[in-house]
């Protein structure tokens, strides 16, 4: 397996990544000499790889049990995660006990909060099995649950000792799920990394049939563009909002449409009509705007609302938007990520953040959900 050293502020751990090494896996859990290794999945990937994983870890690391969650962003809460602390403590977790998180973000959350919480605070090991997980989610500290109130509200940060990841885990994936991992390769691409974009776009699109070298150059390449921004932010407060691109008019999509546009999908429309947005605003010209079109097409992402999504809950989404609080000049505008240029956002307050006006955001929404009126448009030149 590769070996990446991961450096956020004064947290490091390493992350080794290869194709078909679950032996190898296996065998590092096992040098890290837990008491016990608890092996945390939902109950797809509990059938799919959890079983095997745990039986594998009995036989030559040590003591190994699975614990089984119900999947979803509706079961990653504090009654799961409740459920899961009991169930640990009756297996006799000790401090020596090590957590393995076998699965997608919602899993690397909940169980990363498991082992910040049990005995204040013991080993934490990621295995991700989705590509949001191994490019993005296990590549941040912040872990949280979702409360009723709303998504993540609850939580800390949390480093792992490790992650070990395995693109192979990637061939029971779905279309979709890949999909929505792809969307957050291009955001790190155009806003991080501009020099992934002509070898990511001639390996798209990625489906099933993706290739094992590709994926791990992708993995790579994100692993590399993540650390550009929150080597010095461990806590994504300041250049590390750069990862926030797409995330406004992504999240208000992704509410408004009540879950039919998954995460990834969102993001990759939101990341579309941002760009829309800073062209209008006169700040990046036309050719940003088809540099999006052309990736996420690619990717497979439905360039259009779907019809049933009503752009004034769209709109009232964004006013409820988390980053106003960071400055103080958000006045009536959309506080959003928004690019010049790939790889360069606008900056205000010394953040990679801009206030957009809020009619030209409104507009721009106005026109995802009735693209006709898009289409009509003339083209224009900067
Ligand atoms: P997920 O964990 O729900 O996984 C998506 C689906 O794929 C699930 O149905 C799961 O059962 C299934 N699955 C997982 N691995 C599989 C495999 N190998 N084969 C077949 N099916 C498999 O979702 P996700 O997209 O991985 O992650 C989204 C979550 O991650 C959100 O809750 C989000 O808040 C969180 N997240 C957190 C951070 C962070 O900063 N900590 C960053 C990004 C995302």
């Amino acid at each position: 397996m590769n070996v990446t050293t991961i450096t956020m502020g004064s947290a490091r751990f390493p992350y080794r990544l290869g194709t078909g090494c679950v032996d190898q896996i296996v065998a590092r859990l096992g040098e890290l000499e837990g008491s016990r290794y608890l092996v945390v999945a939902d109950t797809t990937v509990a059938g799919l790889h959890g079983n095997d994983l745990t039986e594998r870890i009995r036989r030559s690391a040590g003591p190994a049990d699975l614990l089984v969650h119900r999947g979803g962003e509706e079961h990653k809460g504090l009654g799961t995660l409740n459920q899961l602390t009991e169930a640990a403590l009756r297996l006799g977790a000790d401090r020596r006990t090590i957590v393995v998180a076998l699965g997608g973000g919602v899993t690397g959350n909940i169980a990363g909060l498991m082992a910040a919480l049990l005995f204040r605070g013991i080993r934490l090991v990621h295995v991700p099995t989705t590509v949001v997980a191994m490019l993005d989610s296990v590549l941040s500290l912040k872990q949280a649950v979702n409360s009723s109130i709303g998504k993540n509200l609850v939580g800390t940060f949390y480093q792992p000792v490790e992650v070990l990841a395995d693109t192979a885990f990637f061939r029971t994936l779905s279309r979709r799920e890949i999909r929505s991992g792809l969307c957050e390769v291009v955001k790190n691409a155009l806003a991080i990394r501009p020099s992934m974009i002509d070898v990511l776009s001639a390996n798209l699109p990625l489906d099933e049939n993706y290739d094992d070298d590709v994926m791990r150059w992708i993995i790579h390449e994100s692993i590399a563009a993540k650390a550009q921004v929150t080597e010095n932010d461990m806590h994504e407060r300041r250049q590390g909002l750069v990862l926030e691109y797409g995330h406004t008019i992504g999240h208000a999509l992704e509410h408004a449409s009540k879950g039919e546009v998954p995460h990834g999908a969102a993001i990759g429309l939101g990341m579309l009509a941002e760009a829309e947005i800073a062209h209008r605003l006169g700040m990046a010209d036309r050719g940003l705007v088809e540099l999006h079109r052309e990736l996420i097409s690619k990717v497979g992402v439905d360039l259009r609302f779907p019809a049933d999504v009503n752009p004034d809950d769209v709109r009232l989404r964004l006013r409820y938007d988390n980053k106003r609080g960071y400055l103080n000049s958000a006045g009536e505008g959309y506080v959003m990520v928004l690019l010049k240029a790939p790889g360069v956002p606008l900056e205000s307050e010394g953040l990679p953040l801009t206030v957009a006006d809020r009619s030209v955001a409104d507009a721009v929404v106005d026109e995802f959900a009735h693209p006709a009126a898009v289409a009509a448009r003339p083209a224009e030149s900067t």
